[in-house]
């Protein structure tokens, strides 16, 4: 079938699709169909946007109803039923059994535009400039999430100094060799060390795009505590950890921290629908009326299928648990994979995981070696050193464990140990 058009019209900006070639017609669950035919094992979730899986029935079921029976679609931010039964469920849910007490506002309905509300109302609120980052970082591509974004090909897009923001080491950047918070904690308290007092610190507990380096608890606590005695706020991006992704809703649960601003995004929807919400504590909550818009923060769609996903995952601490165990067997299959290569080994949390090799390239081409055995799998880092293992978060123990079959495979061929995929297995 034709593929030319994408070829001569749509720009070279483009970038999953220029590895995975094939056209995607039909997902479901941890599948999806392309239009020839075959079958491809989704371990790459939208890069997190798709926790519950394609296309779960219940939610596309609701998604059809409120089609079917004209639902309003586009809002601005005027009063639907939809929003009313999102925040309501988001209320009862998620705050109140975590006893978190935040404000919900609906930025554009993307991670970056939740870090640039966030960003924003940090310096609105402390009426500072400056915000810390951390090394490897990943906040989204508008010019302030951005600013605080590691990564240096991605900053020179940018085509304009990026400023009023400084890189922090993140957790174990120096490998133990220097104790934490160390330089932090003496400027901050150096009034002659130059570095202007920062609105806030924006962290993600694990690094998705900067390599799936994961803070310890530790680390966070002691991070949140720092930052609470020199009044300068904490922002936790979960847009891509969130969600369940790292094992709890929050992927800062364990840490038994409180954030002051929380930056949700990606599968809040549980459907693959554009959403975001940036949550803060009331007494962060100067806006002024409109001083933070945008046309699409109605995503009713998103609203409805958003509700009964909390519903459907997060009602009762079920999910989670049968989670807690699709946790171990993924990482005790990465384990496994690492044996076939010396100093290759598992980084990561949760569902947010994946194995970093030693020369650069290996996991490229581990990458290309699964999508050949119709596995999607990503790599992530500053050199894409780490193959990236996000399987949906329902995925059936059977899919699991093939997917981890094909990625040790993947392995064995890409490192050389192993002949053409086509004669040790028969075609999907
Ligand atoms: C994906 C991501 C973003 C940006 O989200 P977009 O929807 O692509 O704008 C921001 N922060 C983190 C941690 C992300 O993973």
């Amino acid at each position: 079938m034709a593929t030319d058009i994408f070829e001569t019209r749509e720009s070279q900006v483009r970038s999953y699709c220029m590895n995975w070639p094939a056209v995607f017609e039909r997902a479901e669950g941890p599948y999806q169909y392309t239009e020839d035919g075959s079958r491809y094992l989704d371990f790459f979730s939208g890069a997190g946007a798709l926790n519950y899986g394609h296309n779960h029935p219940e939610l596309r079921d609701l998604v059809v109803e409120y089609v079917a029976n004209s639902g309003v679609t586009h809002s601005m931010d005027m009063k639907t039923p939809a929003k009313r039964r999102f925040l309501e469920t988001f209320e009862r849910i998620i705050l109140e059994p975590r006893n978190l007490d935040y404000k919900v506002m609906f930025p554009g309905p993307t991670g970056t535009n939740t870090v640039e509300a966030a960003l924003k109302l940090a310096r609105k609120v402390t009426g500072r400039q400056h915000i810390l980052s951390f090394t490897n970082a990943f906040h989204g591509m508008t010019l302030g999430a951005l600013s605080v974004t590691g990564n240096s090909m991605k900053r020179k897009g940018a085509g304009i100094p990026l400023t009023n923001s400084s890189k922090i080491p993140y957790d174990d950047y120096f490998d133990g060799d220097l104790p934490d918070f160390i330089w932090l904690e003496k400027v901050l308290e150096d009034s002659g060390s130059g570095v202007d007092k920062p609105a806030a610190v924006i962290v993600e507990t694990v690094q998705g795009e900067g390599g799936l380096n994961a803070a310890r608890m530790e680390w966070l606590k002691e991070l949140h505590n720092l930052l609470r005695r020199h009044k300068i706020l904490l922002i936790v991006d979960d847009v891509q950890a969130g969600c369940g992704r790292t094992g709890t809703f929050f992927s800062f649960e364990p840490a038994g921290i409180t954030p002051d601003i929380v930056c949700v995004s990606k599968s809040i929807s549980g459907y693959g629908l554009a959403m975001a919400l940036t949550l803060f504590k009331p007494e962060l909550d100067v806006w002024e009326p409109g001083e933070h818009n945008g046309t699409f923060r109605g995503n009713n769609l998103g609203f409805v299928t958003a509700a009964r996903a909390l519903e459907l995952f997060w009602s009762d601490d079920s999910f989670q648990k049968e989670l807690a165990g699709k946790i171990e067997a993924l990482h005790s299959g990465m384990e496994k994979v690492t044996e076939h290569v010396k100093g290759s080994y598992v980084k990561g949390r949760g569902f947010l995981s994946g194995i970093a090799f030693p020369e650069p390239d290996t996991a490229g081409k581990v990458a290309a070696e699964a999508y050949k055995r119709n596995l999607l799998v990503e790599t992530s880092g500053p050199q894409d050193e780490v193959v990236k293992l996000m399987p949906p978060l329902n995925i059936p123990d059977q899919d699991l464990l093939k997917g981890l079959g094909i990625l040790e495979e993947a392995v064995l061929a890409a490192t050389g140990q192993l002949g053409e995929p086509s004669r040790l297995r028969p075609p999907h």
